[in-house]
């Protein structure tokens, strides 16, 4: 009876352990399916791809801003006050190294949204 119990808890872990393991793998590919997608893509302006470093970079500042983001809504909130969830779009602007033309990725669908706001921000930030 022991020993069934121990083999139980100890197969829990195991399974546990292989869940956590599967989730990273499974955020990682994604990860890099993303950035794989946005490098190989065309700038809409000179149909150059933007690159693997343009697509890093643009995605490493974009999670950059919602950690900013999500800072400032920890120190913002009511003290007590819980937040539940903080809900990004998961979509970001990029910059064409080549002929500076802004766009917005969409790591959802894995293409480019035309958005004239992406490039002042990219300007500016
Ligand atoms: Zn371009």
């Amino acid at each position: 009876m022991r020993f069934a119990a121990l083999a139980a808890v100890f197969l829990a872990g195991v399974a546990w352990f292989a869940l956590i393991g599967a989730l990273l793998v499974h955020v990682a590919i994604e990860d890099f399916r993303d950035l794989r997608t946005l490098a190989r893509l065309q700038c809409p302006a000179c149909k150059r791809a933007y690159g693997k470093t343009t697509a890093r970079r643009s995605k490493a500042k974009y999670q950059r801003e919602c950690d900013d983001a999500v800072r400032q809504i920890e120190a913002d909130k009511e003290p007590g006050s819980v937040i539940v969830d903080v809900n990004f779009d998961n979509e970001w602007p990029v910059e064409c190294p080549h002929c500076g033309h802004c766009a917005k990725s969409s790591a959802h669908h894995r293409n480019l949204v035309e958005n004239p706001l992406a490039a002042k921000s990219i300007q500016n930030g």
